[in-house]
């Protein structure tokens, strides 16, 4: 079966993306998704649905380690370039 450009363009009039549909929060005023819960207090319909301090706790341990882990990184790489460099003088000392 032939399918012609209007055919084709009769289906995809109905694959436009809709613009995003936000309303406030009854609790606490922020602007939310429409039908997902809020981000700021993690309510939907008039209950908690998502642990926000739970989310933000870890989210500062995550920062915290990668932190620690960036510390150790760069802790690490200084003394290999120092070990490098006296390679290098060593070698051109010989
Ligand atoms: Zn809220």
């Amino acid at each position: 079966m032939r399918n012609t450009k209007g055919h084709a363009g009769n289906r995809r009039s109905h694959h436009a993306l809709e613009e995003l549909r936000f309303s406030n929060c009854p609790k606490c005023n922020a602007l939310h998704l429409r039908h997902k819960a809020c981000n700021g207090c993690g309510n939907y319909k008039g209950r908690e649905v998502i642990d926000v301090m739970k989310k933000v706790l870890k989210k500062e341990k995550k920062n915290e380690a990668m932190k620690e882990a960036s510390k150790q990184n760069t802790s690490e790489k200084k003394p290999e370039k120092k070990e490098k460099e006296a390679s290098l003088e060593s070698l051109s000392k010989k």
